[in-house]
């Protein structure tokens, strides 16, 4: 991988980007046992911010709770590490990207005599779905591919084996020239993107697939939810079969890294005129105001960080 930064949180300390590196045996390569955060940070009124460190290093040590991960720092250690790589870089826009994982220490499965390794790195990454997907909106089909059940792979943890079936949806999506692919869960109802939450628009009303249909209980997705109540619109969770998608007046996805995409068609069907709806429209905008100020009452979401106190 070509140098996206200058410096990663190792373990504990500040490396040169080239030399944060792990030792084949690392348990997490060969069997996934890794859980990991996307965490975005922007300029913004209070200056450059993370957003919802809190929140994310809250779900990332969750998550390593449920897959009985030690963690070897404390939440506060790892959300100052974050502000410190971001600081480091002299980055004041980033996309985040802290993960644990069983390091090079046997391989049999428990993962005994593993120790728990913590990287943090922080680089620019603009939108992950592309660069006029914000404006634009994009093309989703469904995938031939379903979200495993909870009670086989505990989705509400962010864990890196989990991602072996995300990238089976959008190398398949990919493959059909769409942007992205969303997936059912086993019971047929419609779960998530690859990577993102997926809301639709009834009636003027948004719809979002609830966490028992095998999804991660995205931040941005908790985001729009609170945007949403802003406005005045109301959110159901339920829920949702494909033909409704196929019916909704507006559809968008929501995640870290790709922030809030509208969706112009799915499977090949235009959703209304195909163009990013009214509502998708006004939360992207609500969005932005998270950073420009004019939603104070969001500013509790924003971590200010000093970029090049440290190193
Ligand atoms: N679902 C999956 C499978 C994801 O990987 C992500 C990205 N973390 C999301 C949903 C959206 O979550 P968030 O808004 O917290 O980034």
């Amino acid at each position: 991988m070509s140098k996206r930064a200058d410096w990663i949180w190792h373990n504990g300390e500040l490396v040169p980007w080239e030399q944060a590196t792990v030792h084949v045996m690392t348990h997490g390569l060969h069997y996934g046992t890794s859980v990991f955060e996307g965490i975005r940070a922007y300029r913004s009124h209070l200056g450059p911010s993370i957003f919802r460190l809190e929140d994310h290093i809250h779900r990332l040590f969750a998550s390593a709770r449920i897959y009985r991960f030690e963690m070897p720092y404390s939440v506060a250690q790892i959300e100052e590490a974050c502000r410190q790589v971001v600081a480091a870089n002299h980055l004041e826009e980033a996309y985040l990207r802290p993960i644990a994982y069983l390091g090079a220490g046997g391989l049999g499965l428990t993962g005994q005599g593993c120790d728990v390794e913590v990287s943090i790195a922080a680089f620019e990454w603009g939108a992950y779905l592309g660069a006029d997907s914000h404006e634009q909106g994009i093309e989703v089909g469904f995938s031939s591919w379903v979200r495993p059940p909870s009670h086989s792979t505990p989705l509400m943890a962010k864990a890196g084996g989990h991602y072996l079936s995300s990238r089976l949806i959008s190398q398949e999506a990919r493959r059909h020239g769409y942007t992205e692919g969303l997936a059912l869960s086993t019971a047929g109802f419609v779960s998530e993107g690859a990577g993102e939450n997926i809301f639709v628009v009834e009636n003027g009303a948004l719809v979002t697939p609830p966490l028992a249909a095998s999804v991660l209980e995205g931040i941005t997705r908790d985001t729009v939810i609170a945007l949403a109540a802003d406005l005045g619109v109301a959110v159901r969770e339920d829920q949702l079969t494909r033909e409704r998608v196929y019916a909704a007046d507006e559809m968008f996805l929501t995640g870290t890294a790709a922030e809030i995409v509208p969706v112009g068609r799915v499977d090949g069907l235009a959703l209304g005129d195909g163009r990013p709806g009214p509502l998708t429209r006004d939360l992207q905008q609500r969005f932005r105001g998270i950073f420009d100020g004019s939603s104070p009452q969001h500013d509790h979401w924003l971590a200010p960080i000093a970029v090049g106190s440290t190193v």
